[in-house]
């Protein structure tokens, strides 16, 4: 069995930056995705609040820079769903891999981030693909010139109204108050935008269509009315939920399940950090998921020290 001083799971902004820091303080550490790098961040088209670019970059591309950055310091990366996790005994976890395999190691770093929350209404599920989608970056181009429906009044749903205006002929955001929970400079670029539409106080109730998404049916918050609306594609952004339900219960985690830590992210179980989105913590942001990685890889340095 393989043995490590760190592995970290999840291998987005704060899983490659806890990477860099790990391998840097010479720890033999492994990264442990189960996909691809990069998490929710590779579906930002243009980040601008990354400090240290003042140009837009892609959530991609800073993704691709620290990928490079950690393997220049021989971070070990492998793409691998993570099972379980148990700890051992008092310096020791067990790591229970997909495929079967299992590691060991005396830290563990859970990076896990979040994914986006379902609508959960009739049809969300059986469209989702079919004009459904929760990544405008990936399937926005698809729109080009045709009517598109966003869902939600924060950051993430007003970003990509703004991103998914360039190729659509009409976007309208449907928002279920008459406020909006975005950071005011995309409200106001929304507001500004003559392809962009709101609707307020209104929610879906039901996604219909045929081999396509064709239909949303709204209802109006105030005054209950229901309206069927002819749309292209809708895209869903009503908030994130962390990728923890799969710890152990002994990892205390808050009533949403994101896993709560103290200021040097250590967990309830020793030997256990949290980085990132997964977190318990007041702002999600990819600067903020890189600052959690750093502390985490360091302090896990830190542990070892004092009980290795
Ligand atoms: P969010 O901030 O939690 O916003 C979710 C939105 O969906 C809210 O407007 C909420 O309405 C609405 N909503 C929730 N449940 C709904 C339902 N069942 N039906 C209809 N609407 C519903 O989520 P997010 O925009 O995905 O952002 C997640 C985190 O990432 C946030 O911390 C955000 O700041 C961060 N983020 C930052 C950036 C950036 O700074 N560039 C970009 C993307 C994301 P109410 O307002 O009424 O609650």
């Amino acid at each position: 069995m393989s043995f490590y001083d760190t592995v970290i799971i999840g291998g987005g902004p704060a899983g490659l930056s806890a990477g860099l820091y790990a391998a840097r303080a010479g720890l033999k550490s492994l990264l442990l995705e189960k996909s691809f790098l990069g998490g929710q961040a590779i579906t930002t088209d243009k980040v601008e609040n990354y400090p240290g670019f003042p140009e837009p970059i892609s959530g991609l591309k800073i993704i691709q820079n620290m990928e490079e950055q950690a393997r220049k310091y021989d971070l070990a990366i492998d793409v691998q769903g993570v099972k379980s996790l148990v700890r051992n005994h008092e310096t020791d976890f067990r790591i229970y891999l997909e495929n079967g395999q299992e590691l060991g190691s005396h830290t563990v770093i859970l990076a896990t981030g979040a994914s986006p929350i379902r609508l959960g209404v009739p049809g969300e599920e059986e469209f989702t693909g079919r004009g459904v989608s929760y990544c405008a970056t990936c399937d926005g181009p698809l729109f080009r010139e045709r009517e598109i429906v966003v869902i939600g009044g924060g950051n993430s749903a007003l970003e990509e109204a703004l991103f998914l205006a360039k190729f659509a002929q009409k976007v309208t955001i449907v928002h279920r108050r008459s406020a909006l929970r975005a950071d005011k400079i995309l409200q106001e670029r929304a507001f500004q935008n003559p392809k962009i539409h709101f609707l307020w106080g209104s929610t879906v109730q039901e996604i219909k269509g045929d081999t396509q998404v064709r239909e949303i049916i709204v209802q109006n918050l105030a005054d209950q009315s229901v309206a069927s609306h002819r749309i292209d594609g809708l895209f869903i952004y009503v908030g994130s939920k962390p990728n923890t339900a799969w710890l152990p219960s002994t990892v205390a985690v808050d009533p949403q399940g994101f896993v709560i830590t103290d200021e040097k992210l250590s967990t309830s179980l020793k030997g256990l950090f949290a980085a990132g989105d997964c977190r318990q913590k007041p702002l999600r942001q990819i600067v903020t998921a890189a600052s959690d990685g750093a502390l985490a890889g360091m302090m896990a340095y830190h542990y070892l020290q004092e009980n290795t």
